[in-house]
């Protein structure tokens, strides 16, 4: 049995049957039994019951909430805005499962049409992390059932309650058994059989670059397409001439969501020197008036790293900043309420290759750096291996043009905090990953591509 912890109070939340090896490939079984029928309903049909399941899980958003919060430790208006971006999905992929087209080609050979069709590509998995529990599992069901694929899911051991409640609403909107499977159990024993098994087409996955990596090794024996979101080492870029206003806001939200245990969160913030001073007494002023709190109440609180090896791993950091003589403005500490809460942390003063610069930090840690131009700053804003995100502030045209070009990210969001939404790409390159999730061409990684040339007209 997984017996599932809110990080926030220690309490459990919960329990999880431990799916054996047989069971897990038995829900492997139906999924691919599943899917002839599946991928050859009229896409109307499938658009039909994810807009079903939609609407059944917006109708409990609340219960969905306090789920979310007690599994995850996210308060509960970040819990609300996660089932809110998460429905978006399905939303989303109810309406773009009526427009996956084909193409016609200009014929080569007059006696017969070319044409370009797309079909789903067949059973496939997903495997999710704990960050956002709800969301991860909506933008890859969503995306695979409206393309015609079925899919077994395998959601993360900290917090694996809302990707069965979601399973309960699916199966109630008439989302039949096998079209979704969420399986629970050893992850790498499960890893095993969902990247082993020849007839699973593809598997997505979003998470650590070291587990990707071993992922994408085991799918390489079936050459099993995948879609990657891996870690990232955001660079958060502010120049002289922004709105530091708008700047201090874009950084504040970005890099508090979910404690900062985001991948998508400012890991490296670049301040051009001669507003360092300045800048950095804005931050402190507004993470000061933000409290940290278990997250069952109203209003933004910092909640708990996840579990401890989330925390130790910021401790670690944090101590490794310090002995390399960092200069700690603001926490650098666990917090007083213990447990795993951890202070919103602001220092400055490292090098490069410190390891809170080449690491991810997950956790509630401003890091500033100073820069002093913009050669500069791209140069060391690309010096990573991981490729997901990029923020820039500044009001120069000419210079959010060169940045949108040579910054080396999947993501480039300039004046604005803020990233994901059903209607955009996600995801990154380097080692960040490859694929899409969202908007149009995340549809396309659940299509295959087939060239028809229909012969024989004799004109
Ligand atoms: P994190 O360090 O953020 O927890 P992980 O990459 O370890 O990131 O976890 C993301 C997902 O990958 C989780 O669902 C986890 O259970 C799963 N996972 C971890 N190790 C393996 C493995 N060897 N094979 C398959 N899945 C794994």
């Amino acid at each position: 049995m997984l017996i599932v912890y809110n990080p926030a109070t220690g309490e459990e939340v919960g329990r999880v049957a431990q799916n054996t090896t047989h069971q897990v490939k038995a829900a492997v079984d139906r999924a691919c039994a599943a899917f002839p029928a599946w991928s050859s309903r009229l896409a109307k049909e499938r658009s039909d019951l994810l807009r079903h399941w939609h609407d059944a899980v917006k109708a409990d958003k609340e219960a969905f909430a306090e789920l979310l919060c007690r599994e995850n430790g996210k308060c509960l208006s970040e819990a609300r805005g996660e089932i809110d971006y998460g429905l978006g999905f399905i939303e989303w992929y109810a309406e773009e499962a009526k427009r996956v087209y084909g193409d016609t080609i200009p014929t080569h050979d007059r006696n017969a049409n070319v044409l370009v069709t797309k079909e789903a590509i067949g059973p496939v998995a997903a495997i999710t992390p704990w960050n956002f529990p709800f969301m991860m599992i909506t933008r890859k069901v969503g995306t695979a059932l409206a393309a015609g694929c079925t899919m077994v899911i395998k959601p993360a051991e900290d917090t694996p309650l809302t990707a069965f409640k979601l399973l309960e609403y699916a199966r109630k909107a008439g989302i039949p058994e096998g079209v979704l499977e969420v399986v629970a159990g050893d992850p790498r024993e499960i890893g095993l059989i969902l990247t082993g098994d020849p007839r699973i087409r593809k598997i997505s996955f979003t998470g650590s670059t070291g587990v990707g990596k071993l992922l994408a090794a085991q799918c390489a024996a079936s050459i099993k397409k995948m879609t990657l979101e891996l870690g990232g080492n955001a660079p958060f870029i502010v120049f002289q001439d922004a709105d530091l206003d708008e700047a201090v806001k874009g950084l504040v939200g970005a890099k508090l969501r979910n404690s900062g245990q985001v991948c998508i969160s400012p890991n490296r913030i670049f301040v051009q020197h001669s507003i360092l001073e300045d800048f950095i007494q804005r931050v402190q002023h507004a993470v000061a008036g933000i409290e940290v709190d278990q997250g069952l109440r109203e209003g933004f609180v910092v909640g708990p790293l996840v579990n401890q090896a989330g925390f130790d791993k910021v401790v670690r950091l944090v101590e490794a900043a310090k002995a390399a003589g960092a200069s700690v403005l603001m926490g650098g500490r666990p917090h007083a309420k213990g447990g795993l809460f951890y202070e919103p942390t602001v220092l400055t003063g490292l090098r490069d290759d410190s390891p809170l610069a080449t690491e991810e930090i997950f956790g509630p840690v401003f890091a500033i750096y100073s820069f002093k131009d913009e050669e500069e700053v791209i140069a060391r804003a690309n010096q990573t291996e991981f490729g997901l995100v990029a923020y820039a502030y500044t009001s120069a045209l000419g210079r959010s043009l060169r940045l949108s070009r040579q910054l080396e990210a999947g993501m480039v969001i300039l004046n604005s905090g803020s990233v994901g939404t059903a209607s955009v790409p996600f995801g990154g390159i380097k080692q960040s990953g490859y694929g899409r999730e969202g908007s149009y061409y995340g549809i396309e990684e659940y299509v295959q591509v087939k060239y028809v040339l229909m012969g024989g007209a004799h004109l």
